[in-house]
């Protein structure tokens, strides 16, 4: 077999047991993965509920600021009230005296159902903490859980790396260049296998000439439709 197709079938060999280990590796963190979940969605919340306390706040605000804007009207009243001259006057001092007293009262009720929601919604903050802490306490024993898996799992990654770079180190760049050419596009089935004289990346039917060089294998061949690198798999 030619030397640089030898290369590429165990460069793409390295690739595709490094992409396996993706799903696996997705597994092992997936109770992990469950609770960051959850937590962020609680988080989520959290942050809501603070925005709408923050709102129902600068309503009160406003509500409060009323108030004393109407309070200053009373006293200003009460000053007119000292010096009136006629009844009509007096009046007419009294109807806006009452106007300010009932617009005070409807304010401070507003101020009441503010200040209960947000008391209402701070519970539920609280509760949304506790909540956030015991899911975080579980996130610590899975991740205690999961580790020696995972440390397996790095062991692995580890050995393939260093034997794709020491492969890769070898190599001719040329080669490798064209590889990863391929690769942009093909992903890790850059170099595919031939069965029943088949391309297994494009999955179309190789011509009889083609397929005569690809048994031969003393040069690298592409597909004829895809352009990926063939090769006979071995038994
Ligand atoms: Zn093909």
């Amino acid at each position: 077999m030619n030397k640089y197709l030898k290369e590429l079938i165990e460069l793409s060999k390295y690739d595709k047991k490094m992409a396996d280990l993706v799903p696996l590796e997705e597994n092992i963190k997936k109770p992990l993965t469950q609770l960051q979940v959850k937590i962020k969605n609680l988080t989520n919340k959290l942050e809501k509920l603070e925005e709408e306390i923050k709102n129902l706040l600068l309503k009160k605000s406003k509500n409060e600021l009323l108030i004393s804007e109407l309070k200053e009207k009373l006293n200003k009243i009460a000053e007119k009230i000292s010096k009136v001259k006629t009844i009509r006057e007096s009046k007419a001092l009294a109807l806006e005296e009452d106007l300010a007293k009932e617009q005070i009262e409807a304010a401070n009720e507003e101020i009441a159902k503010f200040e209960k929601a947000i008391e209402a919604k701070k519970e539920q903050k609280d509760e949304i903490k506790k909540e956030i802490e015991q899911l975080e306490a579980e996130c610590v024993i899975v991740q205690s859980d999961i580790q020696s898996k995972l440390d397996v799992l790095e062991e692995q990654k580890q050995a393939i790396f260093k034997n794709k770079e020491k492969l890769v180190q070898s190599m001719d760049s040329k080669i490798y260049k064209f590889y990863e050419k391929i690769k942009k596009w093909a992903g890790n089935s850059a170099v595919s296998p031939v069965k029943k004289q088949a391309c297994m990346g494009c999955f179309m039917k190789i011509n009889e000439k083609t397929y005569i060089d690809v048994i031969k294998s003393d040069e690298i061949t592409t597909c004829p439709h895809c352009g990926r690198v063939l090769y006979i798999e071995e038994e």
